[in-house]
């Protein structure tokens, strides 16, 4: 049986049928099990930050691999408290709990917003339209019926406001109101980013009403805008920020950091993961994210996306027929369509571009944070060509 037919027959049909098998990648490129070439501006939905197969991360993980792989959260490594002291570093002081994925790393952060409520105050604004992980908490916690349905009841305590409409998430707060929890941009609703007046506008609503800020960074986090976290554009802070995707890389981990009055709520025995932080992810966070420094990446991302914007900006006006809009920070981007993305994601794809769909008929452009001029140029040569033969 060949690699679809395996699928079609034994795997969980929760996904869409997969239009494509993917056996290699090198940088920004992957290779079909034809051994046609794409460009990917997919990256695993915000995942393969340095591109695939980048040299120094292999050595880094195959190194921790063959050094020690596991040795479970009972006994301390030397990499989890590295990787610790560098998201603190990065996030401001406080402490990091480390976990396999987004849900897991929202999970955390529900859990610290109960600890912070003290058995009185349990409920935790979030936006509508937002998108927090699939587990039961990350599920209630997102404010979209798509990903909800058939899963009802739901865990209890989730208010959903207006996303950017402060008045609306003053309303949402309850004397049960323990934290409010947004994506700074919202990834999977569509390349929706917070406005900075709103984001401090919330800082002030939480101040006033003793709530936790608490971040979801799992898709726009770890350098992705072209800032280590998207909400620093506003120059707030925040109780906690969840994180996954970009960190490892392509390795997983997911991780909440929170500010030390938060990471206090914490006692010995009142979280806990397996695996979480296990050798081999630490060593892989720690890979992107000082590959992220020596590399310069955050500046590659603002110089070289400043650039693209501009670009893809010129496409929409180009193809008024086809675009309504661009939205983005850094690189992370969706042009915005007057009809469903699908048929132009299957022509990108043939033509040798991978991108992904975001609710609201976006078609999401998500690059390594190391992809190169050349490689932006190519992705542009294949949409002028897409958008020619759709248009005509
Ligand atoms: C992907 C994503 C999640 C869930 O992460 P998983 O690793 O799939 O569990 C949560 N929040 C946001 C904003 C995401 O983009």
């Amino acid at each position: 049986m060949n690699t679809q037919e395996l699928y079609q027959q034994h795997v969980l049909k929760n996904y869409a049928a997969p239009p494509l098998t993917i056996v290699r990648g090198e940088g920004a490129w992957v290779w079909d099990d034809a051994d046609k070439k794409y460009l990917d501006f997919t990256t695993g939905v915000a995942v393969n930050a340095l591109g695939h197969c980048h040299a120094g991360w292999v050595a880094d993980i195959t190194r921790q691999m063959s050094t020690l792989a596991h040795c479970s959260n009972l006994y301390a490594h030397p990499l989890q408290g590295q990787l610790a002291a560098k998201i603190t570093e990065l996030a401001g002081p406080g402490n990091v709990f480390f976990c396999n994925s987004g849900a897991e790393a929202t999970e955390t952060l529900l859990k610290l917003s109960r600890l912070h409520g003290h058995s009185g105050r349990y409920e935790v604004i979030t936006a509508k339209n937002s998108f927090h992980g699939r587990t039961f908490g990350g599920m209630s916690a997102t404010g979209q019926d798509k990903t909800q349905n058939g899963y009802h009841p739901l865990l209890p305590g989730f208010r959903y406001a207006e996303f950017n409409n402060i008045q609306s998430f003053r309303d949402a707060v309850t004397d049960k109101t323990t934290a409010i929890l947004i994506e700074p941009i919202q990834g999977e609703g569509g390349i929706l980013p917070a406005t900075i007046e709103f984001l401090k506008e919330l800082r002030e609503l939480c101040d006033k009403e003793g709530l936790l800020l608490l971040m979801d960074e799992i898709q726009c986090g770890v350098g992705r805008t072209g800032k280590w976290f998207a909400f620093e554009k506003a120059g707030i802070e925040v109780d906690a920020i969840a994180l996954a995707k970009g960190l490892g890389g392509g390795f997983p981990i997911g991780a909440a950091w929170m500010n030390t009055k938060a990471a206090a709520l914490f006692k010995p025995g009142s979280h806990g993961s397996t695996y979480g932080g296990n050798p081999m992810a630490c060593a892989a966070a720690l890979s992107v994210i000082n590959t992220i420094e020596k590399d310069a990446l955050l500046q590659n991302v603002q110089k070289l996306s400043a650039e693209y914007h501009q670009q893809l900006q010129g496409l929409v006006q180009q193809f008024p027929r086809i675009f309504d809009t661009f939205r983005g920070e850094g690189f992370l981007m969706g042009l915005v369509l007057k009809d469903s993305p699908a048929p132009m994601i299957e022509q990108l794809r043939e033509n040798g571009l991978l991108t992904v769909p975001a609710a609201g008929n976006v078609l999401r452009l998500l690059p390594p944070l190391n992809v190169t001029r050349e490689e932006l140029q190519t992705s542009l040569d294949i949409l002028q060509k897409t958008l020619f033969s759709t248009n005509s």
